[in-house]
Formats: structure tokens, C-alpha cells, sequence
């Protein structure tokens, strides 16, 4: 993977300070390569790979981290300001009932989309839906998105033989006004190819309906194609944002780069498999994530194994097996932390540290706390680190004086050392180490 080639050609670097131009430029004919198999578009690869390049050269190799790795971050947070850092969501601000267009290549997944969108927003969103197919090329279309309106308890509006794409959209609309619907939602007929007449006809619907959003559905597995397509019917219709489906098959992540970087539009869900409940927000940083070929707990731990001296960490997990976890280990977990850019996205992150995250959240642990309790640990003798049972009431109140904190502070950082103490013993049973030895590993 990307990782691993970057590493590779970039580790001999290490120690020179700044990255030089010889330097980016063998590694951005690395990330090109990388970028054209994972299936995104030339142009779109070499907007990119200019971009990163700008930001590399000169950039500080920072101490701890190798310049293959400082590459990759650099990359990566490209990736992700390429793919569009907020994440955007279907806007239902306008008068009910707000229309939906779907709109695609046949086979891209329209009709199923939009079952799975009606569901998620009656289901989750608490919006009375109707769907309407528009697709009067197969017979069979409509029947389809019927039964899936069954299957998922959301109205369909009833077929009537004979009328036209537009005469349908028009009938929804008015079905909507009188049935009190939040939401109407016109899954559109499917075209094998962009093709006149039917972008024609996609253009009246939308005069008629005059949606709100206009979504374009494109197939995944379909890289170049869906891009093309994408230019297409942005230029025809102008579409307001993109669902990615069969992104459960698509392992490269290439086609969410490209369509987002050609079209500029954002990239609002995305489809994980034929199932009902199978959509999902888009996440940028799981594409990029995915594109340099690295999962999100990966990519943690070895976050995590930047910061941590991989020695020290085995050695405070092992001590924490025997639950000889004391407040010094306390003290390197919590700077950990704040090292790591906060508690709650860490431990979320991590199998198995669910329960702990709780624990964790009950001591109310924000970074402002974090700092405190590595205050408290700061103004403690050694001896006291090793052995929280010395702290006695004169001995906290010094604690307490030296750091700037109350009494009441110290008390409750040490119950949570207990709770963490107990809980690594647990973990330990269990055979697992925490934190620190995932970090090690
Ligand atoms: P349409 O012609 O654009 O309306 O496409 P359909 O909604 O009929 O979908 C075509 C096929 O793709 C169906 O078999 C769907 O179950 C399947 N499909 C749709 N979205 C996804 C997805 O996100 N993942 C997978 N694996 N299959 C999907
Ligand atoms: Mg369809």
C-alpha cells in the first residue's frame, strides 16, 4: 500500500530537517501511482498530486515522526480537504413537501437509494415520506420501488397507467400537498447511457417539481464512468449533491475522489450493500483512510506508536497485566491522551475500550481536566506515585496547594486511578493490555 511505499522510498531521509523538491517528487510519483489504481481520474491526480506537492516541499520533517510518515499526513490531509472536510447532509429546509430527485445511470441504484433514504428519514428524521417513480420505460420499475415501500413502511403513490414521467412528477407533488407529506422523493427512469431525450425529460420534471435537492446516484465500481456521468448531469440538471453506492464492493475508494474533485459537488451518503439499512454519512477521512490503504484503528495505533516509545509502552502494559498500574502510569496514559488530541474520539476508536471510554466519560474527562489531573500526578513525590495508599489528608492538601487544585480534585483522580487500575486488571484476565500495548504492538 501507499503507506508502505512512501515509507520505504522516504525512511532514508530521515534526520535531514526539511523535505527538498527530489525528495517530494520521487514520493508524489509514488502517490500518482497509488492514485491511478485506486481508480481516480488523470486530471483529477494531477490537481491532486500538484497540491500535495506544494505543501511538502520545505515542509519540517517533524522528531519523531519519518518523513514517509510526514508525507503521508501531508497527503492525507489533502485527501481529506479534497473530499470535502464537513460532512453534508440532505437539507429539508424548504416548504413541505420538500421534493427529492434522484437522478442516474440505470443500474446505479437509484430506486434502491431512494427506498433506503425514505426509510432513514421516516424512521430517524421522524418525516412523513412519499415515493414516486417516474420510471415509465419498465413496468417493472414502479412495481419495484412498491414493494420496497412495503418492505420498508413508506408510502408509494399509486400507479396509474399511460401518463408520462412529467404528468407523474406533477400528480406526486399534488399528492404530497394533500396528504400533509414532509417529503416527497421522484426516483427517475434509468438510462444505460446519457442520453438527450431523457436528459430532456429529467430537465421538465424539474421544472415541474422544482426540487429542493437533486441527487445524482452513481455506481461506485464504476470509476471513470460515474465521473463522466457526474459531469454530465450536473451540466444538464445541476445537481446538488452525489450518493456513492456499492461502496461495500469497492475496496480502492478512487471514484468518491474524482466525482467530488470534478464536480464540486459533495458527496451527502453513501450505499453499503443491498440492505434496506445499508447507508451510511460519507466520511472523508475513512476514504482518504482507505485510498493510502490503511484502516481507521490502524492508522490510530500507529498514531499512537509515533508518540509512544514502543519499549515504554510494552513495559507499562506488562505492568498493567499484573495490575501494578500506579500514578505514574496514570500520568503517561493521560498526557497520552492530550498528546492525541483528546480523550472521547481516542477510545471510541479502540476494540474493546467501550467500557473504559464510559468509565472515562463518567470522571468527566475533557482536555481541561485532562491537564489538571497531570498537574495533581506533577506535584506528587515519587514515592507517592508508586503508592497512592501514602495519601493522607496533609499530603493531599500540599498536593493540592502545589498544583492549584482542591482536595476534592485529588479525591477524584484517585478513585478514577482505582477504576482504571481495577478495570486493566480485568483487561488483563482477559488478555488484553489497553492502550498502551495495542500502541506497542
Ligand atoms: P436503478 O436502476 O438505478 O434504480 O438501480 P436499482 O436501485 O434497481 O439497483 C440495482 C441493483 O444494485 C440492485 O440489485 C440493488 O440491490 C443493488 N444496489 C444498490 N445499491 C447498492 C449498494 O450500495 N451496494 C450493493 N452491494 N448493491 C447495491
Ligand atoms: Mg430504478
Amino acid at each position: 500500500n501507499l503507506q508502505d511505499r512512501l515509507g520505504g522510498i522516504l525512511d532514508k531521509l530521515r534526520g535531514r530537517g526539511a523535505l527538498s523538491e527530489a525528495d517530494v517528487g520521487e514520493a508524489m510519483r509514488e502517490v500518482r501511482r497509488a492514485l491511478l489504481e485506486a481508480d481516480v481520474a488523470l486530471d483529477v491526480v494531477r490537481g491532486f498530486t500538484d497540491r500535495v506537492r506544494e505543501r511538502a516541499v520545505g515542509a519540517e520533517v517533524l522528531k519523531s515522526v519519518k518523513p514517509g510518515q510526514m508525507v503521508v499526513k501531508i497527503v492525507h490531509d489533502e485527501l481529506v480537504a479534497t473530499l470535502g472536510s464537513d460532512a453534508q447532509s440532505i437539507s429539508l429546509a424548504a416548504a413541505a413537501p420538500v421534493p427529492i430527485l434522484m437522478v442516474g445511470l440505470q443500474g446505479s441504484g437509484k430506486t434502491t437509494t431512494t427506498a433506503k433514504i425514505a426509510k432513514r428519514m421516516q424512521d430517524r428524521d421522524k418525516r412523513k415520506v412519499l415515493m414516486a417513480s417516474l420510471d415509465t420505460r419498465r413496468p417493472a420499475a414502479m412495481e419495484q420501488l412498491a414493494i420496497l415501500g412495503t418492505q420498508v413502511g413508506v408510502a408509494t403513490l399509486p400507479i396509474v397507467a399511460g401518463q408520462s414521467a412529467v404528468q407523474i412528477a406533477q400528480r406526486a407533488m399534488q399528492a404530497g400537498r394533500l396528504g400533509g407529506y414532509d417529503v416527497v422523493m421522484l426516483d427517475t427512469a434509468g438510462r444505460t447511457t446519457v442520453d438527450e431525450a431523457l436528459m430532456a425529460e429529467a430537465a421538465e420534471v424539474k421544472r415541474v417539481a422544482n426540487p429542493h435537492e437533486i441527487l445524482l446516484v452513481a455506481d461506485a465500481l464504476t470509476g471513470q464512468d460515474a465521473v463522466q456521468t457526474a459531469r454530465a448531469f450536473d451540466g444538464a440538471l445541476g445537481v446538488t449533491g452525489i450518493v456513492l453506492t456499492r461502496v461495500d464492493g469497492d475496496g480502492r475508494g478512487g471514484a468518491a475522489l474524482s466525482m467530488r474533485a470534478v464536480t464540486g459537488k459533495p458527496i451527502k451518503l453513501i450505499g453499503v450493500g443491498e440492505k434496506m439499512d445499508a447507508l451510511e454519512e460519507f466520511d472523508p477521512s475513512r476514504i482518504a483512510g482507505r485510498i493510502l490503504g490503511m484502516g481507521d484503528v490502524v492508522a490510530l495505533v500507529e498514531r499512537a506508536a509515533e508518540q509512544m516509545d514502543a519499549e515504554k509502552a510494552a513495559k507499562t502494559a506488562e505492568r498493567m497485566r499484573k495490575g501494578q498500574f500506579d500514578l505514574n502510569d496514570l500520568r503517561d496514559q493521560l498526557m497520552q491522551m492530550q498528546r492525541m488530541g483528546g480523550m472521547s474520539g481516542v477510545m471510541g476508536l479502540l476494540p474493546g475500550m467501550g467500557k473504559m471510554k464510559a468509565q472515562l466519560e463518567n470522571a468527566n474527562l475533557d482536555d481541561r481536566v485532562l491537564k489538571r489531573q497531570t498537574a495533581i500526578i506533577g506535584s506528587m513525590t515519587a514515592a507517592e506515585r508508586r503508592n497512592p495508599d501514602l495519601l493522607k489528608n496533609s499530603r493531599k492538601k500540599r498536593i493540592a496547594a502545589g498544583s492549584g487544585t482542591k482536595v476534592e480534585d485529588i479525591n477524584r483522580l484517585l478513585k478514577m486511578h482505582r477504576q482504571m487500575a481495577d478495570m486493566m486488571k480485568l483487561m488483563g484476565k482477559g488478555g488484553r493490555g489497553g492502550l498502551a500495548s495495542m500502541a506497542g504492538k
